[in-house]
């Protein structure tokens, strides 16, 4: 009887590599071989409350890749796991990044939670610590940290909240001029700041929620500032190009 029921009980995902179990009716949206020397791993047209429990390539275990919100817990025994292994190996540059990343991780769990005020105090530690950062060491890339910043807002809060992260990137990033205050050409961390926030002022537009905003036309004249900025429309990405021209329809003109 017991195995009858173990049989019929839906099964669940198995943990993940960092321990990470979630609830039963957790949905993956992939899976992921467990042996790293393979590393397959395979995605899902639609997440699913299963995933293969061989790889198929090696038949070696599988990990799951969970769906959102799930994600946000396989996530975040992802960084703890980081930054045992920066601390165990004394590795400053690694716990630096994993610090970053878990800081970005609790503002979003603070607006899952609906604790908009906890929120907003993980966003301005978050940016002291940064500019903090920032003005140590000009290789360290924040942009990557402002940049998800903006998508938890926008995925777990609102576009207003989002703005709250973007205005004051704008203003430091103008304040810096442009490639902050370096040479593009030769800088790969102010390219991709800039980058990042060209990211993110799109992403703010596209949002279902944006178009009827009074500040979606400040929002606009951001992301078009930013992109002319000499040097920085030169390093832009392809996906970056189709959507300035969607919003201005002399961008590829190279006005
Ligand atoms: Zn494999």
């Amino acid at each position: 009887m017991e195995i009858l029921k173990r049989l019929l009980a839906p099964r669940g995902l198995p943990p993940t590599k960092d321990g990470y179990q979630a609830p039963p009716d957790a949905l993956a949206e992939g899976w992921v071989c467990d042996d790293p020397d393979c590393g397959e791993a395979g995605y899902f047209a639609a997440p699913r409350p299963g995933i293969p429990r061989r790889c198929q390539v090696c038949g070696s275990g599988t990990y799951p890749r969970h769906a959102w919100p799930w994600q946000h817990g396989e996530r975040r025994a992802e960084l703890d796991a980081l930054l045992d292994e920066a601390e165990r190996k004394d590795d400053e540059i690694l716990a630096v990044l994993v610090r970053f990343h878990l800081l970005t991780w609790t503002f979003e769990d603070h607006l899952m939670n609906g604790h908009r005020r906890d929120a907003m105090a993980a966003l301005s530690d978050t940016d002291a610590r940064l500019r903090e950062t920032m003005s140590g060491d000009r290789c360290f890339t924040e942009g990557s940290y402002r940049f998800a910043l903006v998508l938890g807002a926008l995925r777990s809060g609102d576009p207003d909240i989002a703005l709250r992260v973007l205005e004051p990137w704008v203003a430091l990033a103008r304040e810096q001029g442009p490639g902050y205050g370096t040479d593009l050409e030769s800088d790969n961390a102010s390219r991709t700041d800039y980058r990042c926030l060209v990211s993110a002022c799109i992403e703010w537009l596209r949002d279902a929620r944006t178009p009827a905003d009074p500040r979606y036309g400040t929002v606009v004249g951001w992301v078009l500032d930013t992109a002319r900025a000499p040097h920085v429309r030169n390093w832009l990405t392809a996906d970056h190009d189709a959507a300035l021209t969607v919003l201005d329809p002399r961008w590829g003109s190279g006005h």
